[in-house]
C-alpha cells in the first residue's frame, strides 16, 4: 500500500523572534546562560495519512493557512521557557521580569534589557510568548508549534479518519542549515 503526505514550505512560514538557552555546568552549581538573541526561524511541516474520498490526505491550502497563522502569532514575540526552575517570573505591572536563582557562569548579557547587578531581564508582558518547556529551544518550539498545528486541523475537521491515523512531522529552522525536528 503507498503511504501518502503533504509538505507545507513556503515564504510566509517564517517568523522572527528572541530566545535563549541555558543549562547546568557538569558541577551542576552554576547555569550557562545565552544572551537573549534573535532568530529568522523557517517552519517546514509534512501530514501523513490515508487519502480520503477526494484522493487527498488534508486541504494544502486550508492547513497552510494555518500554519502561516501559528508563525504570525510568534513573529516579533520574546520566546520563555514556563517550566525553567532556575528562573523566576514576575508579571506585573504589563511587564515580565525573569530572574536567575543560580549563580550565572559564562553569562553573556548584551541585551539591553539586562541588569547585570540585579541579574534581571524585563519584558512588556504582550511581547511574551511562554512555552510550557524548561527551555526555549528549536526543539521544544517545534514541538509546540506542532501540537497547536494539530489541534488547529483537528478543530477545523481537516481529517478524514480518526486522528491517530494522521502524523505531523514539523521542523524548524534555528541557523540557515539547522533543523529541530518532531514528529507527533
Ligand atoms: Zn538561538
Amino acid at each position: 500500500m503507498p503511504k501518502y503526505a503533504i509538505c507545507l514550505q513556503h515564504k510566509s512560514l517564517t517568523f522572527r523572534a528572541s530566545h535563549f538557552v541555558s543549562w547546568l555546568t557538569s558541577e551542576s552549581r552554576r547555569i550557562h546562560v545565552e544572551p537573549m538573541h534573535e532568530h529568522t526561524f523557517r517552519v517546514r511541516a509534512t501530514i501523513e495519512g490515508p487519502l480520503n474520498q477526494h484522493e487527498f490526505v488534508v486541504d494544502f491550502v486550508a492547513a497552510l493557512r494555518h500554519l502561516e497563522c501559528i508563525c504570525k502569532n510568534l513573529d516579533q514575540k520574546i520566546l520563555l521557557p514556563f517550566n525553567n526552575d532556575d528562573l523566576r517570573v514576575k508579571v506585573a505591572d504589563g511587564n515580565v521580569t525573569l530572574r536567575f536563582d543560580r549563580d550565572i557562569w559564562d553569562f553573556e548579557p548584551f541585551a539591553l534589557e539586562f541588569d547585570p547587578y540585579e541579574k534581571i531581564w524585563s519584558y512588556p508582558e504582550q511581547a511574551v510568548q511562554w512555552f510550557p518547556c524548561a527551555n526555549a529551544t528549536a526543539e521544544s518550539i517545534a514541538a509546540c508549534i506542532a501540537q497547536h498545528f494539530r489541534s488547529e486541523l483537528l478543530a477545523c475537521q481537516s481529517f478524514a479518519f480518526q486522528p491517530d491515523q494522521y502524523t505531523i512531522r514539523l521542523e524548524l529552522e534555528e541557523f540557515p542549515g539547522c533543523w529541530a525536528i518532531v514528529v507527533i
